[in-house]
């Protein structure tokens, strides 16, 4: 089976949850940008600071800082075989860096599954997993700002996977093992 998939979708979509039970099901890592940031902003390291004005703002990390990072991680010998990306690319110079990144090994990307969730939802959801998690770009102001930019810079980019014949859209809302199952479903 195929594996070297992106899952995009708003924040508050479900892609976490999803990415973690594909990569158990399809035996490849989930890489999840805003993970490896937090992970950062927790150990305080340079990277860490950076990228944590830009994330208490909703506000995306500059490309160049984003993708050397995704650079290095894709090096790594557990994502030789496959991967599934987590929140990247998120903006266009994104797509065309990860290409060119693809293109060197001869490999490419072989699905995109773009999760779908109404913004009331994933505005409630983003409300209650700050009660739960305490995560700093989980305030009202700053989670409507984040899809905001979503709408904005990554939104447009389904265009450029649906001419690519490589767009899956699947229903974010429901059971989450049902969602995983519909994943599954349409990249088999
Ligand atoms: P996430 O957990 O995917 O919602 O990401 C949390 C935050 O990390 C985002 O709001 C951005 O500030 C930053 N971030 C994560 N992935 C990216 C990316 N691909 N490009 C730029 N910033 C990112």
């Amino acid at each position: 089976m195929s594996s070297r998939i992106i899952l995009i979708g708003p924040p508050g979509a479900g892609k976490g949850t999803q990415a973690a039970r594909l990569s158990e099901a399809l035996g490849v890592p989930a890489i999840s940008t805003g993970d490896i940031f937090r992970a950062n902003v927790k150990g305080e390291t340079e990277l860490g600071t950076l990228a944590k004005r830009y994330m208490d703002a909703g506000e995306y990390v500059p490309d160049e800082v984003t993708n050397s990072m995704v650079a290095d991680r894709l090096a790594q010998d557990d994502a030789a075989e496959g991967f599934l990306l987590d929140g990247y690319p998120r903006t266009s110079a994104q797509v065309d860096e990860l290409d060119r990144m693809l293109a060197a090994e001869g490999k490419e990307i072989e699905h995109v599954v773009e999760l779908t969730a109404d913004t009331d939802e994933v505005v409630a959801r983003l409300l209650a997993r700050a009660q739960t998690e305490g995560r700093s770009d989980d305030s009202e102001d700053v989670v409507r700002h984040r899809l905001d930019v979503y709408e904005e810079q990554t939104q447009p980019l389904t265009d450029i996977y649906r001419e690519r014949g490589l767009l899956r859209q699947v229903d974010g809302l429901g059971e989450v093992s049902e969602i995983t199952e519909r994943i599954l479903d349409t990249i088999r």
